[in-house]
């Protein structure tokens, strides 16, 4: 335990069990002091994210669909209600149909195209529009993206470029909000095994592959995820935003992998 997080607020938002990246970063986060609020898609969740709340402290657990702009301006009201001061925000939301995640990108659908794009993209500027109110004495955001935005891999498709506008929002987001002390990062996590992920075709192939490619030779857990999180979250990312950190046990720095024992 350390005290990073002391006398903070922060919202975590894409908690759906003790799978999911957003209860590897809730763990950091009270671990280092910090006072949290949850928000929830849809009341079948509710019954698995309130006992992991109460794990952590807290009772503050909050119904959010952000692709609903009214749910998103109840979620903040509840928050100014009851804190009236933010200090982080914890964006872990994506979401494409499964059926997309498979085959190949150009035959993506206009549909889903457009609905990838609101819930894993628009949503995170969404949620800052509001947290900046929120967010008087500053404050830190960071949101969760992968390596697929950067190069191409296998099944993620429409995700991958959803990904890449996510990174480039942060990007923007960093500067709008930069003036008001408020810092805008993500991270770019590797391959974890969570409900979202078992929707991208051949994920137990992706996940052994960056398991025997990265320079670590392993995949990352939530915890190594909420470790980073904590660093941008908290004073010790004081001096970086519009940062995207990769949390992947290197992967996305690998070329081409030596041959361990080579004989060609
Ligand atoms: P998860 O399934 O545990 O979390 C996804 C969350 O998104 C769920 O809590 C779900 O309720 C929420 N969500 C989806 N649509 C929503 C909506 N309309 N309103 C509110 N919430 C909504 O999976 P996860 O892997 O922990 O995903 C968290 C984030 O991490 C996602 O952005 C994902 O793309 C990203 N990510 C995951 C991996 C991985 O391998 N698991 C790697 C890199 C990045």
């Amino acid at each position: 335990s350390n005290q990073l997080l002391a006398g903070k607020r922060g919202l975590i938002m894409g908690l759906a069990n003790d799978k999911s990246i957003a209860w590897g970063i809730a763990k950091a986060c009270a671990d280092a002091g910090a006072e949290l609020a949850f928000s929830y898609q849809g009341d079948a969740l509710l019954k698995r994210v309130n006992p992991l709340a109460a794990q952590l402290g807290s009772s503050l657990v909050v119904p959010c669909d952000v692709a609903d702009e009214a749910s998103m301006d109840a979620l903040f009201e509840t928050l100014k209600a009851e804190w009236g001061q933010l200090d982080f925000v914890v964006h872990a939301i994506g979401f494409s149909d499964k059926n997309e995640l498979r085959g190949r990108y150009v035959e993506t659908s206009r549909d889903n195209f457009t609905m990838t794009m609101d819930i894993s993209v628009y949503s995170f500027t969404a949620i800052m529009q509001r947290a900046e109110k929120m967010m008087s004495e500053g404050g830190s955001a960071i949101t969760l993206t992968y390596y697929g935005a950067e190069q191409v891999m296998p099944h993620y498709n429409v995700m991958g470029v959803a990904k890449a506008a996510l990174e480039a929002s942060v990007k923007y987001l960093a500067e709008d909000l930069g003036k008001d002390g408020i810092r805008v990062n993500s991270i770019s996590a590797g391959p974890i095994k969570t409900l979202a992920a078992s929707g991208i075709g051949d994920f137990r192939y992706i996940l052994k592959w960056n398991e025997l490619n990265s320079p670590l030779r392993r995949n990352v857990t939530i915890d190594d995820v909420g470790k980073s999180a904590l660093y941008l979250l908290s004073d010790l990312g004081s001096g970086v935003t519009g940062e995207n950190l990769h949390v992947d046990a290197g992967y996305h720095v690998v070329g081409m992998k030596a041959v361990d024992a080579p004989d060609i």
